[in-house]
Order: C-alpha cells, then structure tokens, then sequence
C-alpha cells in the first residue's frame, strides 16, 4: 500500500508563549499499552457485497456463500496490544446454556508495533482476544457420525456427561481440527428410546473469546505534535472503543471454509 503523505507546518505561536502545552506523547502511551495490555487480533468488517438487483433491494440471499451468511467480510487487521478494562457481566440462563452479553472498554494504540500502520478501527470489527479463554456451556444431541459440533471451537473441554456417565477428553473423544467433539471410542452416548434421538449430554469447555466494536468513544484523535520545533506534526492519539461479546460466531470448517451446521435431526 502506499504510504499516506502526511504534511509538516511551520510553527509559529501568536499567543502568549507562556501557555506551553501538556502533550500526551502517543509513543509513551502506546509504550505503557504494550507493557500492560493484552495481545488482540484485529479483523477489519465490511458489509457483503453479494446483493441481487438494486443497491436498495435488501436482496443479500441468507446462504451466501461469500460472506457464509454472516453479512460482513473481514480484510486487513493485524495483531496488536491493547488494554482490556471494565468488563461487565451480566448473566442470562437459557435452556442451551448461559449466555454472557459482556461489554468492556478498549483501549487500542494509535499504530501497529511498526509505528507506521495506523490501527483504523470501525464498528463490528471484530477482535479476539488470542492469550484467554472463556468457559461456555452447551447442551449437545449426540448425532449419527463420529463428530459432533460445539457452538465454539473448543481448546479444552472440562466436564461432559449424560444423565448416566461422565466421559473424559483424551479417553474417549478428542477435540479434532474444527474444535468440534469427535468421539474415539464405541462405547459412547447412545440413543434415547421412544422418541427415538441421540442421547443428549451437558459439556464445559474453554473457546478463545470474540469481541465486537459496538461503540466507538474515541475515534478521530487528531491532534498536533511539535517534536522538531520549529515544526508542526499531525499525529493521530490512541483510541478506546466499546466491545461486547460475540454469542453468534459461525463455525467455519478448517477443511472447506464452508460454515458448518448442526444436523437438523440428528
Ligand atoms: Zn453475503
């Protein structure tokens, strides 16, 4: 890409010298993130473009195969560290499980670790944080084949049980490729009788946490920074940014890109 000119001023001050500015010097503030924050992916959103007819029509098929169905496409991004603040929780049961809406504060520094790439964040970006990992609960219905899919790529699975037998991770399933349970052993959840399905288990696993941008608070930082008097730089701040939790990742298979859904009847 190529680089954006950015222009230097002669400084020159009518007003009373005297009133020397604080500055916020973004490379120490940038420094001090790096020190006490935590390391985030950043994948840049924009909507599908995959639109029938007029710009107007709403037309955007459910099943799109560019965008997989989830409306946005992400480019670019980068890896940086920022610090992670604020984070509240509050708690809702749903038969599935329990779902986290948490919200924190974001504070991202105004450039990659090159102190070139500008980091531009937008809303629904999506970031994740890539050194934690959350605890989820799901309810699963043991389906025909050896695999069946979690809600999240699982990285650990803690507990999982039917109402009659616990089973352990290693001993009897493993976690394949897509973070999905894959069951090693025949002696497995079987199926209920009457109606006939396959049997349901509860499991605990660890996922790795997705957040969206949901509200940005400190966007345009523009200001001026006089490093080399007698000239004017302009210099973009930190920005903080409001980020809640993504409850409705798609699962993406390794293996086709294709997202991967639960059998309908399984
Ligand atoms: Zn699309």
């Amino acid at each position: 890409m190529p680089k954006i000119k950015r222009n230097t001023y002669p400084w020159t001050n009518p007003y009373d010298p005297k009133m020397a500015a604080v500055e916020l010097n973004p490379d120490s503030f940038n420094a001090l993130l790096r020190a006490k924050g935590v390391r985030v992916q950043h994948d840049k959103a924009v909507a599908c473009p995959n639109y029938k007819g007029n710009i107007d029509s709403g037309n955007h098929p459910i099943d799109c195969p560019f965008c997989k169905g989830q409306g946005f496409v992400y480019y670019d991004g980068g890896e940086f560290t920022a610090l992670f603040q604020s984070n509240t929780l509050q708690r809702m049961f749903q038969a599935q499980g329990y779902l986290d809406p948490g919200t924190a504060l974001l504070t991202v520094p105004s450039e990659l670790e090159d102190k070139q790439t500008i980091v531009y964040l937008h809303y629904f970006d999506r970031l994740t944080l890539l050194d934690f990992e959350d605890r989820y609960n799901d309810l699963v219905q043991r389906t025909n084949g050896i695999t069946d899919l979690l809600r999240y790529d699982a990285l650990k699975v803690e507990y999982l049980s039917t109402a009659n037998a616990q089973y352990e991770e290693g001993k009897d399933f493993i976690i394949d490729d897509n973070g999905n349970i894959e069951w090693i052993v025949v002696d497995r959840p079987g199926r209920n009788e009457l109606p006939e399905y396959g049997a349901v288990y509860t499991v605990s696993y660890l996922y790795r946490p997705v957040y969206r941008i949901v509200q940005i608070l400190h966007e345009g930082r523009f200001s001026s920074q006089k490093l080399k008097l007698p000239n004017l730089t302009p210099r973009r701040y930190p920005q903080q940014v409001i980020i809640k939790k993504d409850f409705l990742c798609d699962k993406i298979s390794v293996e086709d890109g294709e997202v991967m859904k639960q059998p309908i009847v399984p």
